[in-house]
């Protein structure tokens, strides 16, 4: 392994990124926020955008898009970017694995919605009653515009568990033998099979969609989740649940799997997320091809945000 200030470590990291494509980017980051985001030297970033990093011209500016930041840093091998250090973090529950999953745990989510302009409406998929319940459908969505505030509660039972049936297994290898990369995209892309597969890329959307395709044409039943992970920082994500052979519902998280083998590959057994249930996975009514929290109607959307945290209580 290169070390990140030796000659040659960003020009390759820079090699294997999969851009964002054109139509779909958002160039906000400022070389400075770059550098930043990426914890090197300015000799570093000054070689990340040598080696051809995108970057776009914005009000007589150069930005650059956080996807490409995060998906250029998360892959790096680097240890130290912003991206590694904070998933690291998030995915260190794992690392003493499903038997401390099984308690029975009483999550409250809070997120708080900022933006500039007053009166903008934010649009949210409220957590489901349990985590097993089937969806109330799409006429759930909440209107947070007045309050900018939403906050529910939702008692999770993770479980430590294998997958039984050998075509789910054969299921499971056939999707991680191409070695496929961590990247995030926009939602549109992360449905997008073929591009994905194109560019051997994966993240939480776009791992449950193909496996939840694959597993259900072979007749199990499936459970397409989204939620978010609970943690000082929550964070959204999406997994599959699928009921297993032995009538157990089994839990099957590809793009956790990818990062906590990239990131913790010596402290995280790889069977971790292939079966067993996190006890911090918080579901919610949103379906796949919807974005958990959207906002609505603003001119100011780069600098709008939301912040989210999940704590026991
Ligand atoms: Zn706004």
């Amino acid at each position: 392994m290169i070390a990140p200030n030796s000659e040659g470590f960003w020009e390759l990291a820079v090699g294997r990124l999969v851009s964002i494509p054109a139509s779909y980017t958002r160039p906000v980051l400022s070389i400075t926020e770059v550098q930043h985001a990426l914890r090197c030297s300015v000799d570093e970033v000054g070689r990340v955008l040598d080696a051809g990093f995108p970057l776009y011209a914005v009000d007589g500016g150069l930005r650059a898009d956080a996807r490409d930041v995060f998906n250029l840093a998360i892959n790096s091998g680097s240890s130290r970017t912003l991206a590694e250090v904070s998933a690291a973090y998030a995915l260190r529950f794992a690392i003493d694995g499903p038997s401390s999953w099984c308690r029975r745990r009483h999550w409250t989510l809070h997120l708080q919605l900022e933006c500039p302009s007053a009166n903008r409406s934010w649009l949210v998929w409220p957590l489901l009653a349990a985590p097993s319940a089937h969806s109330a459908g799409p006429s759930s969505r909440v209107e947070c515009g007045a309050t900018s505030m939403y906050s529910a509660i939702q008692d999770v039972v993770g479980s430590a568990d294998t997958i039984r049936s050998p075509a789910l297994r054969e299921i499971v290898v056939d999707t991680l033998q191409p070695g496929p990369r961590y990247a995030r995209v926009p939602i549109e892309l992360s449905l997008d099979e073929a591009w994905m597969a194109k560019h051997n890329l994966v993240d939480c959307r776009s791992a449950t969609r193909t496996l939840s395709r694959m597993i259900e044409a072979r007749g199990y039943r499936v459970r397409e989740c989204v939620g978010w992970l609970a943690g000082p920082v929550a964070s959204e994500h999406a997994w599959l649940e699928v009921e297993d052979d032995d009538g157990a519902w089994k839990s099957i998280d590809i793009a956790f799997h990818v990062l906590a083998q990239l990131l913790l590959p010596d402290q995280v057994k790889s069977d971790v997320f292939l079966g067993s249930k996190p006890d911090r996975l918080l579901r919610s009514e949103c379906p796949l091809d919807s974005p958990l929290v959207e906002h609505v109607d603003c001119v100011n959307e780069f600098s709008c945000r939301t912040v989210a945290t999940a704590r026991l209580s």
